[in-house]
């Protein structure tokens, strides 16, 4: 018998994109298989069993993919995190560092009640920038944040540590 595949055989590692040396790791292979996604969605899930979640916050932009299955696999609203500028009502923003200069993203100012329980998720954990900048959105809407999970964590960035220093569950599927 074959073994069956786990989360991160479906992903694949492209070179030099966006730039030269960068191996970008795409997970719309791992979107494009039905089995693929149904497993990750199920396993981004599995630690917040029997948890309240009142609402799934996505990271822009594959963070909004995984976001509305997670959502709708829990029966939640579903809040975008967006990139500045993007978002038509009133918002809040926040900056962080990018390897060079900054950026900026934002969630409409009444996206969460004060108290609600949120998931946050997105791809990725890099540096740890944008989920730090997610969580900053978050803290300041008065959201109790249960968890941040990612498919993939690249450890040797540090992004794992920085938010758990932020004292955030990081629940990550492969390395
Ligand atoms: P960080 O802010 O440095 O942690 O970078 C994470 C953000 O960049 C996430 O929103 C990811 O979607 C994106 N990102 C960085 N590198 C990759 C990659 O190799 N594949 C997919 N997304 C990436």
């Amino acid at each position: 018998m074959t073994p069956r595949k786990t989360v991160k055989d479906y992903i694949r590692t492209i070179a030099d994109f966006p730039h030269e040396g960068i191996m970008f790791r795409d997970v719309t292979t791992l979107f494009a298989d039905p089995r693929g996604f149904r497993m990750c969605v199920d396993q981004m899930l599995h630690p917040y069993a029997g948890t309240r979640i009142d609402k799934v916050v996505g990271l822009e932009a594959r963070g909004f993919i995984l976001g509305g299955a997670i959502a709708h696999q829990l029966g939640t609203g579903f809040v975008p995190v967006r990139k500045k500028g993007k978002l038509p009502g009133s918002v809040i923003s926040q900056g962080y560092q990018l390897e060079y200069g900054e950026a900026i993203v934002e969630v409409h100012d009444d996206a969460i009640q004060k108290g609600e329980t949120v998931l946050i998720v997105d791809d990725l954990l890099a540096t740890g920038g944008t989920a730090e900048a997610g969580i900053g959105l978050m803290q300041r809407l008065g959201a109790d944040i249960v968890g941040c999970a990612f498919i993939i964590d690249l450890p040797e960035l540090g992004g794992r540590r920085k938010i758990e220093a932020l004292g955030m569950d990081v629940h990550v599927l492969c390395e």
